[in-house]
């Protein structure tokens, strides 16, 4: 019942783990020794001050490199998920021209092959693209977009203080998971509040039309998914209609069903109750 989003989805450090290969591949070919933690900004080549910026972006442009990135951790289950729930997930990377091919056939279509080049952008100014929400771990990816922005934690961007620059920071796939359902469900006007159906107070309700005509009611998600209407407003509608089960149609026979199942009331009570205020 929630909002459907067009979710953006950045690649390198937000689904797969490129940092992670990058370092290895580097220290084994020259014999640095550093870690996750001496990568405090963005520029990679900082702390390798021996090697050459070529040397350091070399592996980019290796198509081999490549094949011993991994997917990160729940990153297909949960974009999976997200696009069974009905959000639309588009991939916005940034890279260079010639490691694309690379980067699709052994990465992308690999690990994630329910996401086809058709869901694929590529774009080095992402606040130009469209979207209900940009996950990205690059700060500069995220400042002045027109949609709401999830950082992703990476080593560059630890120190960056995202909620007084109206982001929301991840550590993981499931974190993430967690925020979009939450932005979905509010999205699409759950409250707390009274529900009018079964009455409970205090509870998760969302405020929509009812089936019987052009009035709104809130409705919690357990009267909501059975089906059910506010008695005494149900009983009001259908004595407009008629007294009796055979004076109304088929449709409105099943709310009223529907309605007294959910709530344990007897038919000869609702009828009774029908009659009574004609
Ligand atoms: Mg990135
Ligand atoms: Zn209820």
């Amino acid at each position: 019942m929630g909002k459907k989003f067009v979710i953006l989805v950045d690649m390198d450090d937000t689904i797969e783990c490129l940092t992670d290969a990058w370092l290895e591949r580097l220290n084994s070919q020259h014999g640095t020794h550093v870690t996750r933690e001496d990568l405090t900004c963005w520029d990679f080549a900082k702390p390798f001050p021996t090697l050459t910026e070529e040397e350091v972006y070399a592996p980019l442009y290796d198509g081999e490199f490549w094949e011993t990135v991994k997917p990160m951790q729940d990153a297909c289950e949960v974009m999976k998920e997200l696009i069974e729930y009905g959000h639309e997930i588009y991939i916005v990377t940034s890279s260079v021209h010639e490691t694309i091919s690379a980067k699709m056939t052994k990465v992308l279509f690999r690990y994630f092959p329910f996401i086809d080049w058709n869901h694929v952008i590529v774009a080095q100014k992402k606040q130009m693209i469209r979207g209900d929400i940009l996950i990205d771990d690059g700060v500069h990816n995220l400042v002045g977009g027109d949609y709401v922005k999830i950082l992703m934690t990476a080593p560059h961007n630890r120190d960056y203080d995202a909620e007084a620059n109206d982001m929301i920071r991840v550590d993981s796939w499931e974190d993430i998971f967690q925020v979009i359902r939450s932005l979905s469900e509010s999205s699409s006007g759950l409250q707390v509040g009274h529900c009018d159906v079964c009455g409970e107070e205090n509870t998760e309700v969302v405020v929509c039309c009812s089936t019987c005509g052009a009035e709104s009611f809130s409705y919690c998600k357990k009267c909501l998914a059975a089906g059910a209407e506010p008695y005494w407003p149900l009983v009001t509608y259908i004595s407009m209609a008629g007294s009796r089960r055979d004076d109304i149609n088929d449709a409105y026979n099943e709310i009223i069903d529907k309605t007294l199942n959910h709530l344990g009331i007897p038919e000869k009570r609702f009828w009774g109750d029908v009659r009574a205020v004609q």
